[in-house]
This record gives structure tokens, C-alpha cells and sequence, in this order.
């Protein structure tokens, strides 16, 4: 079994919408449950002009392999017929594996940490509502990179119904 984080961000069609759907297709993964959500924020887009996205990180707890796990992801993605007009562009459902147990994976299909999670506020907020004292696998700590990103942006919603 490992720990897994996802990040999920929508900024297309109901945005909350699809993410509290996501998180109930996340506790569908076959081999995986669902162990934890954060709260869900708003967060203004990086790159081209778009409209503002929701964000949110899970906690999974998975038998998946980690590839396995983002095919997983994939399907889900699909499910919610993903709109990918440009990179970075605006999207009706992104998923990207954050953290898999301590593992660190450089692959074509697959690089864990995610390369952004160090600097997004929309990753490491919600990650420190579940976890205050995670560490990244070199060590750092979750606590040293929010203490160098500012919340500029990112807005906590009123608690999941
Ligand atoms: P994007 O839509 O910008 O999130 O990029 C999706 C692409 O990133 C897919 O082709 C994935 O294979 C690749 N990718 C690499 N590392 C990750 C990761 N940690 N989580 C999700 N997708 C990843």
C-alpha cells in the first residue's frame, strides 16, 4: 500500500461541480480508497487569460503501481471530457499525482513530485489541511515552501455540503 496525493483543478463547465465529482470517482479506484480531502479553494489561472479555477488535493491510499494509478487518473480525466484547447489553457478536470509514498519518479509519462508542487499555492494549502507535517522525499518540509509562497489569490470556499 502507499499514500498518494492528488491535485484536482477544474476552471470549465461548474467547476465546483466537477470536482466533488471527481473525489467520488477517486474513491472508486479500484485497489484504492479515499482517505482524505482538503477544502476546496478558488485560485486565479496561471498563463493565458482564463477564468478562475477550483482547486483541491485527496488523499488516497492505493495497491496501484504508480502508472497504474495515473492511467487511473486518465480515465477520470476522460470521463469528465477534458477540454484541452492550449497548454496551460483552461479545463474541465486536471488531475496530477502529487506524491506517491517517498517515491521519486522520473519517467516520460510520469515525473513524482509533480514538477509544480513546490511552487503552487493551490497544491501546498490544500496538502497542508491534510497533512501540516508532510515532507517532500529530499526532506523538505511542507511547512519550508509555504512559508516562501504567498496565498496571493487563493480563496478558501465554505466547507464541502
Ligand atoms: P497536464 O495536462 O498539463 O497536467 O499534463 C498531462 C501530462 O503530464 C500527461 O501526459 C502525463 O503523462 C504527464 N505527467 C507527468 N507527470 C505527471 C504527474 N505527476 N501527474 C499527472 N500527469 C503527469
Amino acid at each position: 500500500m502507499a499514500l498518494a496525493y492528488i491535485g484536482l483543478g477544474s476552471n470549465l463547465e461548474d467547476p465546483l461541480a466537477q470536482v466533488k465529482r471527481a473525489f467520488a470517482e477517486l474513491a472508486n479506484i479500484p485497489q484504492t480508497s479515499l482517505l482524505a480531502r482538503s477544502s476546496i479553494y478558488s485560485s486565479h489561472a496561471v498563463g493565458p487569460e482564463q477564468p478562475d479555477y477550483i482547486n483541491a488535493v485527496a488523499l488516497l491510499d492505493t495497491q496501484l503501481a504508480p502508472l497504474a494509478l495515473l492511467d487511473a487518473l486518465q480515465a477520470i480525466e476522460q470521463a469528465h471530457q477534458r477540454v484541452r484547447i492550449q497548454h496551460w489553457g483552461p479545463r474541465t478536470l486536471d488531475l496530477d499525482l502529487l506524491l506517491y509514498g517517498d517515491q521519486i519518479i522520473a519517467e516520460e509519462r510520469l515525473r513524482v513530485p509533480h514538477p509544480y508542487l513546490t511552487q503552487r499555492s493551490f497544491v501546498l494549502y490544500p496538502l497542508a489541511d491534510i497533512t501540516p507535517t508532510l515532507q517532500l522525499p529530499d526532506g523538505t518540509p511542507l511547512a519550508a515552501l509555504l512559508s516562501r509562497c504567498p496565498a496571493d489569490g487563493l480563496l478558501r470556499l465554505p466547507s464541502l455540503a
